[in-house]
């Protein structure tokens, strides 16, 4: 994590040229959007739901210390052992130990984001463990060594010829371009990576404080089969994820399913609460949470952003985000893609590497609007910004607190107002092509660059009003 340096802007503006791209993200996109727009309607109480949702998170991201210290001692009452991670590599540490302390030599892995996080992966190949991904689109995103785009679908920047093409390169498959076709192919090939697995790693959707168990969320069985086939389940999960009690779950996992899949209820949902007893048909016998805090417990100090930690990573945000849909999950450069990678990754990684991300946003508020736990995303995105700009070198910020003054100056005295704008229509012409300005000399170029700029009319908008009013009545 320490040599990450994203760069939004640049990502971007590749990604918007990729047409196969386009073309994929518009057809998932419009798809999801109508389905999750039907289960949203139909619940009668979805507004109410988000609220106790909202307030549930307040609550226990306020009292955090004492509900995790209460999660830790009832998963090891019911059998299970708990390691606190502070960051990625202690994480990676931990996780590697029990494999090595069981001579584990193969993995497999449900999808988990915050495994993505510290790069899981990598450690284990590096140690010569073998380690498989087992939902579908991680599967994929393994064969084609990508990273996820989406935090819910990790393969939809891929068409079904791209999916294809990989199956034929990397597992000597005929060319099938149905489906149903090619997950029986990937369902083949793991069933044996899950007969033969020592060890499954999972992440927790939700894990509850009072009785010590964890929540998976799926419609593959993968993670169900994962949790429970192989010796040992380790599951990796961040301090924001847990809630107080039991009868919070059917909140959290109606406004987490609805809003991520626009299902009523996923094909799975798996409450794990420790390793296999002896009354039991299949598990574990061994049961490991990993608690991680990895730059957590700094955004919980900040009350401008704490917010952050309500998100239960259901995706919404992305779906509806203009701006994701044009340039992909790529572009956000890390693990967490839309608004709330824009809003998460500069404070897990640090400002100064995702300086663009805050800005990856026309503001426009639908991430608000739909989110189930009603993150003010737009807000956290104008704070994270202020400190973008705090950051920068005191000449800039110097230059910049000049330009808002003048701004200001000019919208308040309406005869500079009109004044600057005859300057400007006369200094303008130099640059005009067709009605718009294009490529302004610097500092203008930076908005030129890629945006449109229409000239400056001659007749000011208001008299043109006026003439029309005039006109009219
Ligand atoms: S910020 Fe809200 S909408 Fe976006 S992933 Fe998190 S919970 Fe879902």
């Amino acid at each position: 994590m320490e040599n990450i340096k994203l760069s939004f802007e640049k990502d971007s503006a590749i990604a918007l040229k990729n047409i196969k791209l386009q073309r994929a993200l518009n057809k998932a996109i419009d798809q999801f959007r109508n389905v999750r727009w039907r289960a949203v309607r139909e619940f009668q109480d979805w507004e109410q739901l988000r609220v106790s949702a909202r307030r549930i998170k307040e609550w226990t991201i306020d009292h955090l210390d004492g509900y995790l210290e209460m999660l830790e001692a009832n998963v090891i009452n019911a059998g299970g052992n708990v390691h606190w991670a502070s960051d990625a590599n202690e994480a990676c540490e931990i996780i590697l130990d029990i494999a090595q302390k069981h001579k584990v030599k193969s993995v497999v892995k449900s999808k988990s984001m915050a495994t993505e996080e510290i790069e899981l992966n990598h450690s284990f190949e590096g140690a010569g463990i073998k380690v498989v991904e087992t939902d579908l689109g991680e599967y994929i995103i393994q064969l084609a060594n990508e990273r996820p785009s989406h935090i819910i679908a990790p393969a939809i920047h891929k068409t079904k010829d791209d999916i294809s093409k990989l199956f034929v390169e990397k597992l000597n498959t005929p060319y099938f371009n149905e489906p149903e076709d090619l997950t029986k192919i990937a369902r083949e090939k793991l069933r044996n990576e899950f007969l033969n697995a020592d060890m499954g790693v999972s992440g927790v959707n939700f894990s509850v404080a009072e009785t010590g168990t964890i929540v998976i969320v799926e419609n593959e069985g993968n993670a169900r089969l994962t949790t429970t086939v192989p010796r040992i389940h380790v599951a990796l999960m961040g301090i924001e994820k847990v809630i107080p009690r039991f009868e919070d779950l059917p909140i959290f996992l109606n406004i987490l399913i609805r809003s991520a899949t626009g299902q009523k209820m996923s094909t799975y949902v798996s409450l794990i609460t420790g390793p296999k007893r002896n009354s039991d048909l299949d598990g574990p016998e061994e049961f490991h949470l990993v608690i991680m805090d990895n730059g957590r417990s700094k955004i919980l100090s900040n009350e401008e952003t704490r917010e952050s930690l309500y998100c239960i990573r259901c995706g919404a945000c992305l779906y509806i985000c203009p701006v994701y849909k044009k340039v992909g999950g790529h572009s956000y450069g890390w693990v967490y893609q839309g608004p709330i990678g824009a809003i998460i990754t500069p404070q897990l990684l640090g400002i100064d590497k995702a300086s663009d991300l805050p800005f990856a946003s026309s503001l426009c508020g639908a991430c608000k609007d739909v989110c189930p736990v009603k993150i003010n995303i737009p807000r956290v995105l104008l704070e994270l910004r202020a400190r973008v700009i705090n950051d920068k070198r005191v000449g800039a910020r110097f230059l910049l607190r000049i330009a808002v003054k003048l701004w200001r100056f000019t919208m308040e005295n309406t005869s500079f107002y009109n004044l600057a704008l005859r300057l400007s229509y006369i200094l303008q012409k130099p640059w005009i092509r067709h009605g718009r300005l294009v490529s302004l000399p610097f500092p203008f170029s930076r908005w030129t660059k890629k945006r449109d700029f229409p000239a400056i009319s001659k007749i000011p908008f208001r008299k043109q009003w006026k003439e029309i009013k005039d006109l009219e009545f």
